[in-house]
């Protein structure tokens, strides 16, 4: 039988080993968190003089939920930034270098942060464009750019660009019913998320996704 003491040398040893390990694993997620922000960065850049030239953003208003905004509020004063929904600021990098210099009420002056609150609190009022509605109650990221234009049969659809992703997603139009359909294009691999829309729609969009971007 072991003493006391063996054993608890023992379990010592382990939970030694159990940090050591629990480091490097901390280690290898920052690494690899760390190649893909500048994965991420550098597709952005690449992609940053189409959407300064082509793509837009989109006009949205608060709704008038008093409880929600309250909330919201709320969310902002406990933040780790300082946040104002009011001004649509934020003391981020991001915000600084990214969205300050689109004016209020256009999305694309919304940092994740001030994007997170908003969407959470469901803040934003509903929208009487169709398409811009879909947009506003369907993102989970604050995007970068929206570029908008219609199929052959005038339906409009929207391509729209996120700081966080590097696929593009698509607002596309449902094809035998009203609505639409968010799917994505992953840019590298040449093929769309499992979610996709119809063939004949999708074939109209990626025409349109070569023009903008591989000139
Ligand atoms: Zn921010």
């Amino acid at each position: 039988m072991k003493s006391q003491e063996a054993a608890r040398t023992e379990k010592e040893k382990k939970k030694k080993l159990q940090i050591a390990q629990e480091a490097k694993e901390q280690k290898e997620y920052e690494r690899i968190e760390r190649e893909r922000s500048i994965e991420l960065n550098n597709i952005q850049k690449s992609r940053q003089p189409v959407i300064d030239n082509k793509f837009g953003g989109i006009n949205f208003e608060y709704n008038s939920n008093k409880n929600n905004h309250l909330r919201a509020k709320n969310d902002c004063e406990n933040h780790y930034y300082n946040i104002s929904l009011e001004n649509q600021t934020c003391s981020c990098d991001n915000f600084k270098s990214l969205n300050a210099k689109f004016e209020k009420f256009d999305i694309r002056r919304l940092c994740k942060h001030q994007w997170q609150i908003i969407k959470d609190r469901k803040l934003f009022k509903k929208n009487k464009n169709e398409l811009e509605d879909f947009i506003l109650e369907n993102l989970f990221w604050n995007p970068s750019g929206i570029f908008r234009s219609r199929l052959e049969d005038d339906k409009e659809f929207a391509i729209i660009s996120f700081y966080q992703r590097k696929e593009l997603y698509v607002a596309t139009p449902k094809t035998n019913k009203d609505g639409y359909l968010l799917v994505s294009w992953d840019y590298e691999k040449g093929e769309w998320s499992a979610k996709k829309g119809g063939k004949k729609v999708n074939d109209q969009v990626l025409q349109v996704i070569a023009e903008l971007f591989d000139k």
